[in-house]
């Protein structure tokens, strides 16, 4: 795969899959713009990228927020001057049953999970419709498909980034700018130690690998799908998964 000269934006990549992801970009020689909510982690990254000879670039921005959008794309636009790449992997999780879950925790998911794709993808679109080249890669989740209890602020936004997906895929296809999703399953990391042991144990079950995942399958989907040799590929769904849903 032929990344030479390109710019990646990866959101939530101070650590776990976005972290994954900037780092495999960057192996390839993307540069990268690592965004976080947090300025130690998005710095640490950046910085251990730019010993391996890319130029990673930290921004702090809150991608739920529309005025630090702005900033943040302006930001990359001053010092990259392009952009190839779009990466919406930050995500948090609220979880609670139905009953019990609150108006704010349904709106902090919604806003930092979905509303963050529209804001993003926004952006990006304006800069890679006048380089008449781009790709789109948003990190949905197999609970799109399956629902899970005491998810439903959360596998909404998934589902919802879903239907996103395909819309921009559909609107920007003639200027060269694909737009795909990956949806991981159950992947090693922070999100998923916060787990009890029988929900892990129960979650296993299901898994016709019996194993999770790690950060570096759900990279390499995103990976490939961020590439130019897949320019014909939009609007489409990549399971990472271990077979847990097919
Ligand atoms: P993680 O370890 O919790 O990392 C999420 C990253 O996003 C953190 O660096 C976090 O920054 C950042 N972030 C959160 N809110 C943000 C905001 N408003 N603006 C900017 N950055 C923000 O999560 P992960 O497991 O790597 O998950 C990454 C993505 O994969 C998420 O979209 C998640 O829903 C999806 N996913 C994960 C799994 C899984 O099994 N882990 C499965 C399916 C899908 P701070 O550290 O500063 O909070």
């Amino acid at each position: 795969m032929d990344f030479k000269g390109q710019v990646a934006v990866v959101t939530g990549a101070g650590r776990g899959i976005g972290q994954a992801i900037a780092e495999s970009l960057a192996g390839l020689g993307v540069d990268i713009a690592v965004v976080d909510l947090s300025a130690d982690d998005a710095g640490t990254v950046a910085r251990a990228l730019s010993d391996k000879g890319v130029k990673a670039v930290p921004v702090v921005a809150d991608v739920s927020d529309a005025d630090s959008v702005k900033e943040m794309f302006g930001t990359v636009v001053k010092e990259f001057g392009r952009l190839d790449i779009l990466v919406n992997n930050a995500g948090i999780t609220r979880d609670a049953l139905l009953l019990r879950m609150k108006e704010e925790d349904w709106d902090s998911v919604m806003d930092v999970n979905l509303k963050s794709v529209f804001l993003c993808s926004k952006e990006a679109v304006k800069i890679m419709a006048k380089q008449r080249y781009g790709r789109i890669v948003n990190i949905a989740s197999v609970v799109a498909f399956m629902g899970n209890p005491g998810q439903a602020n959360y596998s909404a936004s998934k589902a919802g980034i879903v239907g996103l997906t395909k819309t921009i895929a559909r609107e920007y296809a003639s200027r060269g700018i694909t737009s795909n999703a990956v949806a991981p399953g159950f992947i090693m990391t922070a999100m998923t130690e916060k787990l009890p042991d029988n929900v892990r144990d129960e979650m296993l079950k299901s898994i016709p690998m019996g194993k999770l995942g790690t950060v570096q399958d759900v990279a390499a989907a995103v990976v490939f799908l961020a590439s130019p040799e897949a320019g014909y590929v939009t609007g489409q769904v990549v399971h990472v998964n271990g077979g847990m849903y097919m």
